[in-house]
C-alpha cells in the first residue's frame, strides 16, 4: 500500500485551476505521457491475463529494461483506461510509458486498481482485454501478438521493417530509439522469432485474418497502422525503398481482409507517384511523419530526413499528397515537446509554443492535419536524461492544435479511431489533443 503523503495536491487539482477550461482528463493524460508509471507489485499480479505489452518499434518508455522490476517491460499492460476516481473522469485512454521514478503509480486501493500521484489516488486504473488471438502460435513457435499486435483494443499495429537505414549519430532521429531497442529486444528475449526485423507477409495476413473473427466487440479492430524504419539499401536483396517494400503487404491484406476498414501507411516522405500507387492499392492514409515543423530543428533533430529527403521537399510532399488522397489523410507526426529539446530547441515555453502553433497553421491551412505524439525521452536516444518538457507546453500545444483544427473546420484525422468533442470519446493514447 502506498503512504499518502501530507500536503501534496494532485497535479490535476493546481492545473485545473491553471487551466480552468482545460479537461482533467487532458491534463492528467499529458502528465502521464511525459512522466510515465510504474506499478507495484500488487498492481502487476491484477495485469494477469490482460492485454500486456508487445508493441515493440521504440521501447516507448522512460526507464530502461534494467532499470524495472524483472519482467514489467514485458508484463506491464500495453495500454490502460483511468475513470472515475475522486475527480470523476471519463474514460480515458493512454499509452503505459514505464518510469520507476515516476511520482504516478498504479496500486491496489480497497481492491481496485487505482492511478495514484504520490500516493493519492486521483482515478481507476482499468487494463486492457486480452484479445482471443493473443497466445495463438504459428508451428515455429511465434506468437500471433508479436506479428501483429493491438492497441488501445483497437488498432492492428504492423511494424512491417522494424529498424531504420538511417543510422548513427549523423542520421538517426535525436528523439528515437529503434536500433537500440531492437537489439535489446533480441538481447531480453533470446528468442528468434522476435529478432527478424522484417515482417512475414504470409503471417501478417493470417493474423489480421484471425483479428477479424475476434469474438468480442471490445477488442474489435478498426482500423490497420502500418509504420517501421526508413529504407534506402536494398532489403535482402528486395526493394530499396518504402513504397515497394510495403505494397505487397498492402495488396496481400487488401486481398484477404478487403477494404472494410482503413489502412494508415506511416513511411518516410516518398515521391508523389508513389502516394498514387499507395492509394491505388488500398492505403487510405499516408503519414510521412515531420516529427517537428521548425525548419532549423528539423535539420538537426531529424538528420537522416534532412539528409535523404531534406525539409522543404518533405513539406512540400506533405501538401501536394492532400489533392492525392484526401482531407483528414495526410497526417503526420509531430513529436509535441521536442521544440524544447536541449541544447538546440527554444528555451521558453511561449517560444515553443508560438513555434508549434506556427507549424499547426501553416500545415492545416493547407489540410494536412499534423498529429500529435507527446515526447516520451527514452533510454536509447542521443537525448536520454533530458528533463521532461514543462507540462505547459503540452496543454497548450494541444489546445493551440485543437484551436487550429476547429478554425480549419477538418475532419478527424483518419484511421486513429474516433476524436474531438471532449473526454471520453477518443482512441489515441499518445497525446490528449484529441481529448479536446
Ligand atoms: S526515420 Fe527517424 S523516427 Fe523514423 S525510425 Fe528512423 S530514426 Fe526513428
Amino acid at each position: 500500500m502506498i503512504t499518502v503523503a501530507s500536503g501534496v495536491e494532485p497535479t490535476v487539482e493546481t492545473y485545473a485551476r491553471k487551466y480552468p477550461g482545460v479537461p482533467r482528463e487532458v491534463i492528467l493524460k499529458e502528465d502521464l505521457l511525459r512522466l510515465g508509471m510504474s506499478l507495484t507489485d500488487a498492481a502487476m499480479e491484477a495485469a494477469r491475463g490482460c492485454r500486456t505489452q508487445a508493441y515493440y518499434l521504440f521501447s516507448y518508455n522512460i526507464s530502461g529494461h534494467h532499470d524495472m522490476k524483472e519482467g514489467m517491460s514485458t508484463a506491464a499492460p500495453e495500454d490502460i483506461i483511468f475513470r472515475d476516481g475522486p475527480y470523476g473522469l471519463k474514460r480515458t485512454w493512454v499509452r503505459v510509458v514505464l518510469n520507476a521514478a515516476s511520482p504516478y503509480v498504479i496500486d491496489v486501493v480497497d481492491g481496485k486498481t487505482m492511478l495514484c500521484e504520490r500516493g493519492i489516488p486521483v482515478a481507476e486504473a482499468v487494463y486492457p482485454s486480452r484479445p482471443q488471438y493473443y497466445g495463438t502460435t504459428f508451428p515455429d513457435g511465434l506468437r500471433y501478438e508479436q506479428v501483429v499486435p493491438l492497441l488501445y483494443n483497437s488498432y492492428a499495429f504492423i511494424t512491417t521493417f522494424r529498424a531504420c537505414h538511417y543510422w548513427g549519430d549523423k542520421e538517426e532521429c535525436k528523439f528515437c530509439d529503434i536500433n537500440y531497442n531492437l537489439r535489446e529486444v533480441r538481447r531480453l528475449t533470446g528468442d528468434h522469432v522476435t529478432a527478424d526485423a522484417i515482417k512475414d507477409k504470409q503471417k501478417v495476413v493470417d493474423v489480421l485474418d484471425a483479428m477479424t473473427r475476434e469474438p468480442d466487440p471490445e477488442n474489435r479492430m478498426i482500423t490497420v497502422i502500418m509504420t517501421g524504419g526508413s529504407i534506402v539499401r536494398k532489403l535482402k536483396g528486395g526493394p530499396d525503398n518504402a513504397t515497394d517494400f510495403n505494397l505487397p503487404y498492402v495488396e496481400a491484406i487488401r486481398e484477404r481482409i478487403g477494404r472494410r476498414i482503413p489502412i494508415v501507411m506511416i513511411t518516410e516522405s516518398q515521391p508523389l507517384e508513389n502516394i498514387r500507387r499507395f492509394r491505388d492499392a488500398g492505403v487510405t492514409v499516408h503519414n510521412a511523419n515531420l516529427e517537428v515543423f521548425e525548419k532549423r530543428l528539423f535539420q538537426i533533430i531529424a538528420p537522416g530526413k534532412e539528409k535523404y529527403v531534406g525539409y522543404d521537399v518533405w513539406v512540400d510532399r506533405l501538401i501536394k499528397s492532400v489533392d492525392i488522397i484526401g482531407e483528414g489523410r495526410v497526417s503526420p507526426n509531430m513529436v509535441s515537446g521536442i521544440e524544447m529539446a536541449q541544447p538546440w530547441g527554444f528555451q521558453s515555453v511561449d517560444e515553443a509554443v508560438r513555434s508549434a502553433a506556427s507549424g499547426f497553421e501553416f500545415l492545416m491551412s493547407k489540410g494536412v492535419i499534423p498529429h500529435l505524439d507527446t515526447w516520451c525521452i527514452e533510454p536509447g536516444t542521443a537525448l536520454v536524461g533530458h528533463p521532461p518538457i514543462p507540462l505547459d507546453f503540452l496543454l497548450r500545444a494541444d489546445l493551440a492544435w485543437y484551436q487550429t483544427w476547429r478554425k480549419y473546420k477538418l475532419p478527424p484525422f483518419e484511421g486513429y479511431g474516433p476524436m474531438g468533442g471532449g473526454p471520453g470519446i477518443a482512441v489515441y493514447g499518445n497525446t490528449a489533443s484529441v481529448d479536446l
